[in-house]
């Protein structure tokens, strides 16, 4: 270690050397800093240009009537002695985990127990926090294109190995193209843990169970751990598609299943969501010693989490209400609709793509050889339309193009219109 002699102080010239290494060879997630700043040299190029964006990954319908009554009845219980709450489970609250059982597994048929379901402030955490029940040489397979969040924090906790190129010399790629209507194949080489996301984001594609089924049977037969991503669920209305991975005989032996209020109900900013640790899910220490990762994801939660505010678990509760459900699916439709105008100009176009049925994405194959992100400049330079380029989330994105539904009906309309002149 240096020391500067500054006077009559030494000043160590910097902390200890022992910062995890693997951030440093995380690369910088360029995707949507990239599209901002192109959006932004755009925008003081042409002030007056009427830019639509169609990149939005977020939603923008605001919080239901249902859950914000919900809240001011919290903030008022909080505001008193005799209904304050101070810390709360670390799995949640009984009354959210008996009414996420009750409407999102028993009543569709599916066996799910209360001590099986964590509350949690979001799915990005979940996914991210279940990282440490997995020693650091478990190898991991992820689709591509993908959600950045699966392999960045796998990179993070030491899992990846190096990066070759685009791609981590220990991560295995699930390639996933049209033909397959970007559904995966079975790997070759056996991974310990598995990501899936269904409806896809960024594709859109939703899976039916006897391509789920094929999944589920795989990690039963070689001893794989499926980690389910079901944030996009609540746009499934067609019983072919799979809203949950427990749909699939077996599944509890082998799944753990990750949900969000985020895209069903709005809760971007609020922050609840849920994962599922079944407790038939038997994995083993590198040893061969049993155990349950059940216990071991509670104990994980009581060690490092303190629970979700009781503002937002009370919302979300709400959300299962009459009123709520109707309330959600009232802007669930919102969306759809934006879907349809997207997907029936895109149609009428000759355009292709998938996406926009089970899900709020639309994933557009770029016309001829041109490349995400030259698609990405025609759109923004001759439809004032913005998009997120396939390439960000990963190799096999490349020559594709993501719109999203989050915006109103009126700026969608008058989007799909200039799509669907500036690619045919
Ligand atoms: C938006 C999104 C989530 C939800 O994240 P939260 O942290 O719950 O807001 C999870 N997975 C995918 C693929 C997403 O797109």
């Amino acid at each position: 270690m240096q020391l500067l002699a500054t006077g009559n102080f030494y000043f160590r010239s910097d902390i200890m050397n022992r910062v995890n290494d693997n951030f440093r060879i995380l690369p910088a997630s360029y995707l949507f800093s990239e599209v901002g700043r192109r959006v932004t040299a755009f925008k003081s190029e042409n002030p007056l240009a009427d830019l639509i964006r169609m990149d939005i990954g977020d939603v923008t319908r605001p919080i239901c009537p249902a859950a914000v009554e919900a809240m001011h009845q919290a903030v008022d219980d909080l505001s008193r002695s005799e209904t304050f709450r101070g810390y709360g489970p670390e799995q949640g609250y009984d009354f959210l985990r008996n009414t996420i059982v009750e409407w999102d597994y028993r009543r569709r048929g599916l066996d799910v127990s209360e001590d099986e379901v964590f509350i949690s402030d979001g799915a990005k955490s979940d996914l991210g926090n279940l990282s440490d029940l997995f020693s650091a040489d478990a190898r991991v397979a992820v689709t591509d294109p993908v959600y950045p969040v699966y392999v960045d924090t796998n990179v993070i906790a030491g899992r990846a190995g190096t990066l070759e190129g685009d791609r981590w010399s220990r991560i295995i790629y699930l390639d996933c193209d049209a033909e397959d209507g970007f559904i995966p194949r079975l790997p070759r080489e056996r991974p310990d843990i598995i990501y899936l996301c269904f409806p896809n984001n960024p594709t859109g594609a939703a899976v039916t169970r006897e391509q789920l089924k094929e999944w589920v049977d795989y990690a039963r037969r070689e001893g794989c751990l499926i980690i389910y991503d079901s944030a996009y669920e609540i746009f499934v209305a067609d019983d072919r598609y799979v809203r949950s991975i427990y749909e699939v005989e077996g599944a509890r032996e082998v799944a753990i299943e990750v949900r969000s209020f985020s895209k069903t109900a709005g809760f971007t900013g609020l922050r609840c969501g849920y994962t599922v640790v079944p407790k038939e899910l038997r994995a083993t220490y590198p040893g061969g010693e049993p155990c349950s990762l059940n216990q071991l994801w509670n104990r994980r939660q009581c060690t490092k989490f303190n629970g979700a505010s009781y503002i937002a678990q009370c919302a979300a509760r709400a959300l299962y209400s009459v009123r709520g459900r109707a309330e959600i699916q009232a802007d669930v439709d919102y969306y759809r609709q934006n879907c349809r105008t997207l997907s029936e100009a895109l149609t009428g176009a000759g355009i292709r793509f998938c996406g926009g049925v089970a899900s709020p994405y639309l994933w557009v194959k770029a016309p001829g050889e041109l490349t995400s992100w030259q698609c990405f400049e025609l759109l923004l330079r001759r439809a004032g339309v913005t998009c997120t380029p396939g390439s960000g989330f990963g190799r096999c994105g490349e020559g594709y193009i993501r719109f999203t539904a989050f915006n109103t009906h009126e700026a969608t309309a008058r989007a799909a219109e200039r799509i669907a002149k500036t690619l045919k």
